[in-house]
């Protein structure tokens, strides 16, 4: 099993995580290093532990065993008493750490009592305190960049589910989030609303040094956007290398076999 390093400073690192649910460990002490401005995608068969990775760093889920850090300060523990000893970190200590990842889910998870706009304004007026002549300008910029400018009164409901995904998008933008999750975003859209989301989250791959880890099933995506493709199986890094090599020659009877599925 190959340890994912970086060769300069780590903006993620998990060290030896492992993540069980009851008696299944879905995370198997994964070593795993992301540089910074790096956009890494992990691949892998249904339930071999890519969202539990997400959802790990969105603090969504608690690590079992390990610690991840991000920018070099631990994250799923935080140093406590005289000796640093790292105890689980607790709200206090996560709360402004948490405001640097923004994550994009499958299912959009937009406000529906709110307009566009008031959904990607919201964080930022409330977490970050912007007022809200700020948070507004903030969001139409955002809302420009993802082709929705004309849309700022609408109710999320009114949109198809590629527009909802996109103000999703803005709405995680809006954080000015120093790593971005994208868990499967495309996922639960018909298939002609796919191609606008990921063009949407390709010009934000190439406008922004924004680190990105994503899980996605869309290999020209993942070959576009990655630095880095992970492949995963039963909780570890099964192989992983640049999308050219990872897609078009794989080492493992795994990946091939997980790749002729997908295509
Ligand atoms: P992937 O993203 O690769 O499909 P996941 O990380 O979503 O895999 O899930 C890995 C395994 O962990 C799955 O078998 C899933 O059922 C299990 N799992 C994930 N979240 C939970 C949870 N909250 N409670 C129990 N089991 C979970």
């Amino acid at each position: 099993m190959p340890t994912e390093t970086v060769p300069g400073p780590e903006k993620v690192r998990f060290d030896r995580v492992t993540k069980r649910f009851g008696d299944q460990t879905v995370l198997d002490g994964l070593d795993l290093a992301v540089a910074p401005g790096e956009r890494v995608t992990l691949i892998g068969p249904s339930g071999s532990g890519k969202t539990t990775i997400l959802r790990l760093l969105m603090t969504l889920e608690r690590v079992t065993d390990g610690v991840v850090h991000v920018d070099g300060e631990p994250f799923s523990h935080m140093p406590s008493g005289p000796g640093g000893k790292l105890v689980p970190a607790d709200e206090r200590y996560l709360a402004p750490r948490r405001r640097r990842v923004g994550m994009v889910f499958q299912q959009f998870n937009l406000f529906p009592h709110l307009s566009v706009l008031a959904n990607v304004t919201e964080a930022p007026r409330h977490v970050l305190g912007l007022d809200a002549d700020e948070a507004a300008a903030r969001a139409r910029d955002l809302l420009g960049l993802v082709g929705l400018a004309d849309k700022e009164d609408a109710h999320p409901t009114r949109l198809s589910g590629g527009q909802q995904q996109r103000v999703a998008i803005a709405r995680a933008l809006a954080m000015r989030p120093e790593l971005l999750l994208l868990d499967e975003v495309t996922s639960a859209l018909d298939p002609e609303l796919v191609a606008e989301v990921l063009d949407v989250l390709r010009d934000v791959a190439a406008g922004t040094d924004i680190t990105m880890l994503c899980v996605t099933h869309e290999m020209a995506f993942a070959r576009d956007v990655s630095d880095r493709l992970l492949m995963f199986d039963r909780g570890r890094v099964l192989e992983s290398g640049p999308p050219g090599k990872l897609l078009d020659a794989p080492e493992h009877e795994r990946t091939r076999e997980f790749l002729r599925s997908i295509r």
